[in-house]
């Protein structure tokens, strides 16, 4: 038996409890979990704004060690430090085939198939592919990356989501060059990645926003130059912080038709938005025709940074090497699987970074 982090059904807590896991078959590999991030996608899982097979094992951004691997496996042995990939891109379907591997079609199949056995007999789904917040996990080969070398394997379970997002969001979405100015809406894990990725890009001002006054701290350690506790000036504050223009990119980490609305109307006239935030179906964001002509700017969706991540987690694990990018400053809190419904009410709460399960 191993633990698990299940969820039942959507909108029932969540179960910590054993289950059973198949050996990896032809293409698969078995890892132990050294380490799982609690994000807000996981928290989406459960309310029902994203959608996906239940009951299943949440818990998608981990990292671990090989334990044993299927027939056919070659790039990772037992004994491997290894990041979990939850959006393995298939090669072939038409995104695929442009290069644009992040909007893989296939990239969610995974999430259908049966992945473990509860102690009652019922069948667990992988919530995103993965299922990480459990002591092991089975998963298909290209789900498993490489630990880039000198990245320390607890931490490195960030970069399989938070970080590749945060990075992408910066350098692949709104591609932010030396000189301007960034403001992120948000400061959570992927908020937080999002700050000092636009940092290591050399922004002149970085303005991060978020309700809670909390947050200030952490969000300087990450790069912040300003901090703005959010209410409806905050696009005029930051117009006053930029010379009355308003930054040059705003990156959105909430998906809330508010913070989309502002993070817009923060940017100057031709300014980019990057939304990276997940938000339901809701929050409607409404623009009228005159604005959109007179301002020029570009609003964009993010989909997992538009990242490629056997390209970009070499890039980032440099700049993690020479300390420019500090994975534990993401990391607010160090908690067991018992700790995920706590990590939950926080996150609802909007307390805190990343929680990180340590196994
Ligand atoms: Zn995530
Ligand atoms: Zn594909």
């Amino acid at each position: 038996m191993i633990r698990a982090a299940v969820l039942p059904a959507v909108g029932a807590p969540l179960e910590i409890t054993g289950i059973e896991l198949p050996e990896p078959g032809p293409g698969q590999v078995r890892i132990r979990l050294t380490a799982a991030g609690v994000c807000h996608s996981d928290l989406s899982l459960t309310d029902g704004t994203m959608r996906l097979p239940v009951p299943a094992v949440l818990g998608h951004e981990g990292s671990g060690t090989v334990v044993s691997v299927g027939e056919g496996v070659t790039h990772v042995a037992p004994g491997d430090g290894v990041v979990l990939n939850w959006a393995p891109s298939c090669g072939t379907c038409h995104p695929c085939s442009l290069g644009e591997v992040w909007l893989c079609v296939n990239a969610l199949n995974g999430a259908a198939n049966v992945h473990a056995r509860a102690a009652d007999g019922r069948e667990l789904h992988p919530g995103l592919n993965v299922g990480a917040f459990a002591e092991e996990t089975v998963v298909a080969a290209p789900c498993v990356l490489p630990v880039p070398e000198g990245v320390p394997l607890a931490d490195a379970a960030l970069l399989g989501c938070a970080v590749l997002t945060g990075w992408g969001a910066v350098h692949h979405s709104a591609r932010v060059r030396a000189g301007e100015t960034v403001a992120v809406f948000g400061v959570g894990g992927v908020g937080l990645a999002t700050l000092q990725a636009a940092r290591i890009a050399g922004a002149s001002a970085v303005v991060a926003v978020d309700v809670s006054p909390e947050k200030e701290e952490l969000a300087r350690a990450a790069g912040a130059t300003a901090y703005v506790v959010a209410s409806e000036n905050t696009a005029r504050e930051i117009r006053k912080l930029t010379g009355g223009h308003g930054v040059d990119v705003a990156v959105e980490c909430v998906g809330r038709a508010v913070t989309i609305r502002t993070a817009w109307e923060s940017t100057r006239r031709g300014g980019r938005t990057t939304v990276v935030g997940i938000g339901g179906k809701d929050q409607q964001v409404s623009f009228h025709a005159l604005e959109i002509f007179h301002w020029g700017r570009t609003l964009s969706g993010c989909v997992y940074g538009n990242s490629d991540p056997a390209a970009d987690l070499p890039v980032i694990a440099a700049h993690i090497r020479d300390g420019a990018f500090d994975l534990g400053a993401l990391v607010t809190e160090r908690i067991t699987l018992d700790g995920i419904p706590g990590a939950f009410d926080a996150m609802l709460a909007g307390k805190g970074g990343r929680a990180l399960v340590v196994f």
